[in-house]
């Protein structure tokens, strides 16, 4: 039940100057960061971490954004740590995402906009999507050696 997920903040996350703000709701929620970096990646990464958008018609858009600047990617875990910061992130479209969210709270467009503009929707964060994506995320974006496993003053209140 204890599960990583791969969180990345995007450029447009970096750029705004949200990384503590974004960070910050995650460590309130009592996840443990358990690895970080920041990366800027080209588009042959790019590639890889989207592989299944590659094909898509908005992908082109998504790579500029993905590859504008750089990103800080961490890995976080807690309890059902994959569905609670999809939660956390809202709805792809920072329109549809509700208030509370991270996309519904600090940013605002919508898919409409995006496909009429051919940009990519910024919207501030990727989070891992199923076990199998999160698996395969955290393995493309650390290695072994850079994932840490200690105790955090959270875990006094998980495990009893
Ligand atoms: N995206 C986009 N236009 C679309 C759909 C997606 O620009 O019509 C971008 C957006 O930044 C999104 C990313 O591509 O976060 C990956 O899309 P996905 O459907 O996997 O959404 P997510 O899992 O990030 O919510
Ligand atoms: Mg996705």
């Amino acid at each position: 039940m204890i599960e990583k997920t791969l969180v990345l903040i995007k450029p447009d996350g970096v750029q705004r100057g949200l990384v503590g703000e974004i960070t910050q709701r995650f460590e309130k929620a009592g996840l443990k960061i358990a690895a970080m970096k920041m990366v800027w990646v080209d588009k042959k990464f790019a590639k890889k971490h989207y592989a299944e958008h590659v094909d898509k018609k908005f992908y082109s858009g998504l790579e500029s954004l993905i590859t504008m600047g750089p990103v800080v990617a961490m890995v976080l875990e807690g309890v059902e740590a994959i569905s609670l910061v999809r939660k956390m992130a809202g709805s792809t479209d920072p329109k549809s995402a509700p208030p509370g969210t991270i996309r519904g709270d600090y940013a605002h467009i919508s898919y409409d906009y995006a496909d009429k503009k051919g940009i990519g929707i910024k919207n501030l964060i990727h989070a891992s999507a199923n076990e199998k994506d999160a698996e395969k995320e955290i393995k493309l974006w650390f290695g072994k050696e850079e994932i840490h496993s200690y105790s955090s003053v959270h875990d006094v209140h998980i495990l009893k």
